[in-house]
């Protein structure tokens, strides 16, 4: 379909306005094309260091995850969006503590149903193509939300919305449609290594890959075997994911709370404490998180997770006596 230059300037202001009234904090186009040479040599070089670990998933479909138009003909633009999860309300500090991203509804379900309402608007706007992928298609979001404009990738390999952080959602529509693309974000972390220090588990090497080996949390989330000897100690009260690297960004410092009430905690969540996680049955966990990223670990999951850091706390009473 043929569109003149002056309607897709505004077809692109038009997109950028729905997505604002969708609940995206932020919107950009990049180019649908090959990643540059050096992104591609530095996943494949962490694929052969074996730093996905149990992610077995991140070495399968390589060719697409270089080049996003195998992901849908003649795609030309990839529309890069953002939502903010920063929960309004914490868990208590005694609690075992989940990363916040999954304290509200699941991700999947939230962005999908809004990306969805934009792939219509653009498809009924102009008659193009699009395909919506939140964490569904082998795409490497954060370089594409990089070259979109909407931000840079720090040392704690996070994406990073400057004067926002980085507590944000990432989703990506593919679209035939031609828009001009915005111009990436050139930021660097600068001097700073707050996050390589902070981590508790050594998985991070100042270069912005992550060990998954050692990272927490992909331990405590993505590994479906026993979690090693070592972990129970450097997760401390952290019984789903980690926000460590997080935390402590300089950027998050004034991060805002999301409005979106669909990543509220509930007041059954925030309740949640050891006890009721060990006691936990299956019905119970279903009812609890159904519609939540944490389904993901499983019951046995979380419980493992429980069992290593109540083990830990043991190991070091018996060292204190
Ligand atoms: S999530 Fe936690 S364990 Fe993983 S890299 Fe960040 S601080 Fe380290
Ligand atoms: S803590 Fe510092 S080094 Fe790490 S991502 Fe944030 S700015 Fe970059």
């Amino acid at each position: 379909m043929e569109i003149s230059h002056a309607h897709t300037a505004n077809i692109a202001a038009d997109i950028k306005t729905q997505a604002a009234s969708l609940g995206f904090d932020a919107c950009g186009y990049a180019r649908a094309q090959a990643v540059d040479e050096r992104a591609r040599r530095c996943y494949r070089q962490w694929l052969d260091d074996g730093r996905h670990g149990c992610m077995a998933w991140a070495s399968r479909h390589a060719d697409v995850r270089d080049d996003p138009r195998r992901l849908l003909d003649g795609a030309h633009t990839i529309v890069m969006l953002a939502m903010n999860y920063r929960p309004p309300r914490l868990q208590a500090a005694g609690a075992p503590q989940f990363a916040w991203y999954a304290y509200g509804r699941d991700y999947h379900e939230v962005l999908r149903e809004r990306m969805r309402q934009l792939a219509t608007f653009i498809r009924e706007s102009t008659g193009c193509e699009c395909r919506c992928c939140v964490d569904t298609a082998p795409l490497r979001e954060r370089y594409w939300a990089q070259q979109a404009g909407l931000g840079f990738i720090g040392r704690n390999n996070q994406l990073i919305l400057p004067g926002r952080g980085s507590y944000f959602f990432l989703g990506a529509v593919l679209t035939t449609l031609e828009l001009p693309p915005d111009t990436p974000c050139l930021l660097t972390c600068e001097g700073c290594g707050a996050c390589v220090a902070a981590c508790p588990a050594g998985a991070l090497s100042g270069d912005g890959a992550v060990d998954a080996r050692r990272c927490l949390s992909c331990l405590t989330i993505e590994l479906r075997e026993p979690l090693p000897s070592w972990a129970g100690q450097a997760m401390g009260n952290r019984v789903y994911g980690c926000d460590a690297c997080q935390h402590c960004c300089p950027h998050n410092s004034l991060a805002a709370p999301t409005d979106l009430a669909d990543f509220h905690p509930t007041e059954q969540f925030l309740r949640l404490d050891a006890e009721a996680i060990r006691q936990m049955t299956p019905g119970e966990f279903s009812l609890l998180f159904s519609h939540s990223a944490v389904k993901r670990v499983k019951l046995n999951g979380l419980q493992r997770n429980l069992a290593a850091i109540d083990e830990a706390k043991l190991t070091d009473n018996d060292h204190n006596i």
